[in-house]
């Protein structure tokens, strides 16, 4: 399929073809006619798929097809959880909007607060914004969502994981309700259904290959450890395994990749490392040696792995959980590749309950637990309080709901809106 069988406006295809986009990605294949059709949408699809283009096409469509009402505010809104993500977003409607006038503009944390204000006191088709530094502006009275006629949520998943799920409420709240809305997500699970059941009318859902589903073909499990000792005799009970040919282990640190290295080494299993300390060079060698069977297992580091073409790979190790989530992600993504089985397996101590819990929670499932006999755990399994991470709300006041539990954003953000308070109120009792 090509860009031109949708109904799109030559300017837009133009544009199209000077960005040298040939084929529409799948989920622009599916959510560019959906949206077109004035439905509501929610969508999920990996990352880097092309969902930008997805929700910004039929958009710029939309704008240009229905003339312009008479008023200012704007037609259509994207709201994405980071300033990084709104410059790019932008930028995105730039590039498509390059033979066509419609008018943008960016609201985000960070900047000068005149030249937005100066947006949002003329006309503009399209604003895309980050919740906070959007509050800010709504709770002063500059924002007139009265014409909006497309409300846009991209990462939504991630918007809500930041803890902007009241802003991102309180924004939908004052637009009229017969607007289009169209939620953009790398999930479309949990707490994101629920966000999507409040802010959608009867959607269609376009649900992709997710994080999740791309890690079928690996079989994951874990291992409670009492101490750093049981890790160690976990790890050699599963490098005793036959199936195990070829194995990476993770550790947090450059130092301990090092030393687990040579711990195994003294066991005899052909080992090396691979982290940061090591030339790019040295690291590709390294690799280079697991792949031609020189060594069978490497210990490494995120940011050393990352990026290097690793291959083959029968088991993923994680002799420490990683710090970040995501990381997770690709470090399992090294094996049962190509629809091969692979197997991954974490070490999960006393410290990384809390990470083991905010990996389930980004790859939507539950990790098998797995005893092995005779280095089973002592203790049972301790329970994981979940972050608070939502702000509590109270509608009326905006000096008074500063709370402990507040992303350290929406803090900076309520510290300036109490801020302005005080001015206010400095000034009035100054003219009283
Ligand atoms: P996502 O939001 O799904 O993570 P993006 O919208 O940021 O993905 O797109 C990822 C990259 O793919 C961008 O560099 C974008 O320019 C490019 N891209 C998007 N659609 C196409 C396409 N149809 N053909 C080629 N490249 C594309
Ligand atoms: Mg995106």
């Amino acid at each position: 399929m090509l860009f031109n069988e949708f109904d799109l406006d030559p300017r837009l295809l133009k544009a199209i073809s000077k960005l040298g986009f040939t084929k529409p990605t799948e989920i622009q294949r599916k959510a560019i006619p959906a949206a077109l059709s004035g439905a509501d949408l929610m969508a999920s699809a990996q990352t880097g798929t092309g969902k930008t283009a997805a929700f910004v096409l039929p958009t710029l469509q939309h704008l240009f097809r229905r003339p312009k009402n008479s008023g200012l505010g704007p037609r259509v809104l994207v709201l994405t959880p980071t300033r990084e993500l709104a410059i790019q977003i932008d930028k995105n409607i730039r590039q498509f909007n390059r033979f066509s006038k419609i008018v943008t503009g960016l609201i985000v944390g960070g900047m000068a607060y005149s030249p937005q204000l100066k947006i949002l006191r003329n006309r503009v088709d399209i604003l895309v914004a980050t919740p906070g530094r959007l509050m800010d502006h709504m709770e002063r009275g500059k924002v007139d969502f009265s014409r909006l006629e497309i409300f846009i949520l991209d990462e939504a998943d991630r918007m809500l994981d930041m803890g902007f799920i009241d802003d991102v409420k309180d924004i939908a709240a004052v637009m009229p309700q017969n607007r289009q809305t169209l939620l953009f997500s790398a999930t479309l699970e949990g707490s994101v259904l629920n966000i999507a059941k409040k802010l959608l009318r009867k959607p269609q859902r376009i649900s992709l290959a997710t994080n999740h589903d791309r890690h079928r073909s690996i079989r994951q499990h874990m291992h409670q450890a009492d101490s750093k000792a049981h890790k160690h005799k976990l790890l050699a009970h599963h490098l005793e395994n036959n199936q195990l040919t070829k194995a990476l282990i993770f550790t947090s640190t450059k130092r301990g990749a090092d030393q687990l290295a040579r711990n195994l080494r003294l066991k005899d299993h052909k080992t090396a490392s691979l982290h940061g300390d090591m030339s790019q060079n040295k690291r590709r060698q390294t690799v280079e040696n697991l792949r031609k069977g020189r060594v069978e297992m490497l210990v490494a580091t995120d940011v050393a792995a990352r990026g290097l073409d690793i291959k083959g790979i029968s088991h993923v190790i994680n002799f420490d959980l990683p710090t970040v989530a995501e990381d997770y992600i690709h470090r399992i993504g090294r094996t049962g590749r190509a629809g091969a089985a692979g197997c991954a397996i974490s070490l999960v101590g006393s410290s990384d309950w809390q990470k083991l819990a905010q990996i389930e929670k980004l790859t939507g499932r539950k990790i098998n637990r797995e005893v092995i006999e005779g280095l089973e755990p002592t203790g049972s399994e301790p329970k994981v309080k979940r972050r608070a991470k939502a702000r509590p709300k109270t509608k009326s006041g905006l000096a008074q709901d500063v709370k402990k539990t507040k992303s350290s954003k929406s803090k900076r953000r309520r510290g300036h809106s109490s801020a302005l308070q005080k001015t206010k109120q400095t000034r009035v009792r100054k003219a009283a």
